[in-house]
């Protein structure tokens, strides 16, 4: 983490700064967050679009530094947005819409982005309850699929989203943008092979694979009994021998036409509503 990336820091006490230069130093380190290297030493990542950082800021998240195009300065919402990033320490910068496209790499980029600060659950404090349903990624690669995976898991009411091993970051920009501001409201949490398979051993909850080569109609499991975990396989390789083997059932979704398998956050979803399908009413909607 450089200074300049200190300077978008809570510690600083809360302003507003009028930016048009690239080369500013506090734009240049908020471009650095595409890289995951500098989200990971920074601890923070972006989020585009004023309701994004509204809902953010309304679910506790921690905001370091509000950018906003000039044009968007009058509007009460941004008004407000801003006065409570001060409120709360952080940088507000108010810039061109060069800036905001550079920022973003967009061509018509959203009128407001913020900076928060990242939020991993623990796995130790994952401790599901008997209606919980867990979304288990291994080596989830496509930022796409895991930000679909992500608001998936939001839309049907899941409790968390565990990354397994070496997984695409949660917090890149792409993802994010796929989420559509449900990286606010999913916990996620990461976890090696090894941490995975002990915390399974205590959490009291079935875990339930999928696999092509899975004997087991996916419909017919019970999944009102027990929290379920649904384990997810890496989308070129599918899921490894020795996460399989541990699962407690290893289902299929039936297929029909010349696809050899479902795209991975297509397959999540039809688990999703599936196991939650008991849960899910039209009227029931929080
Ligand atoms: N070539 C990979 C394989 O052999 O497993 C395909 C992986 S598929 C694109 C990604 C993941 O989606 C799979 O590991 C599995 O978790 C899930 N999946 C896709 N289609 C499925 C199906 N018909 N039944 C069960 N799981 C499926």
């Amino acid at each position: 983490m450089t200074d300049d990336m200190q300077r978008t820091g809570p510690r600083r006490v809360g302003q507003v700064k009028e930016i048009t230069s690239l080369s500013n130093p506090i734009i240049k380190d908020i471009k650095a967050l595409t890289n995951k290297k500098d989200r990971e030493e920074s601890g923070t990542f972006m989020a585009e679009g004023l309701k994004l950082v509204i809902d953010a800021l309304q679910l506790g998240w921690v905001i370091r530094t509000l950018i906003y195009a000039k044009a968007a300065k009058s509007k009460p919402l941004v008004e407000q947005v801003a006065a409570r990033t001060v409120a709360h320490g952080g940088l507000v910068l108010e810039v061109s819409e060069k800036v905001l496209s550079s920022v973003t790499r967009r061509d018509n980029p959203q009128m407001v982005v913020g900076v928060f600060e990242q939020r991993w659950r623990k796995l130790d404090d994952l401790r599901p309850e008997k209606s919980a349903t867990i979304v288990a990624l291994d080596r989830v690669r496509d930022p796409g699929n895991l930000g679909t995976i992500i608001r998936t898991a939001d839309a049907a009411g899941a409790s968390a989203v565990l990354l397994i091993g070496d997984c695409t970051d949660p917090f890149s920009l792409e993802t994010v943008r796929a989420t559509m501001g449900s990286v606010f409201a999913v916990p996620v949490v990461k976890a090696s092979v090894e941490e995975f398979l002990a915390w399974q051993k205590h959490a009291g909850a079935q875990v339930v694979a999928t696999h092509l080569a899975g004997a087991v109609d996916y419909r017919t499991v019970d999944y009102r009994n027990k929290p379920t975990v649904l384990l997810m396989g890496n989308e070129q390789s599918g899921l490894p021998e020795n996460l399989a083997k541990a699962a407690d059932r290893t289902v299929r979704i039936p297929q029909q036409g010349r696809a050899d398998s479902l795209n991975l956050a297509v397959a999540t979803a039809v688990m999703l509503f599936e196991a939650r399908r008991h849960l899910l009413a039209l009227d029931a909607k929080e």
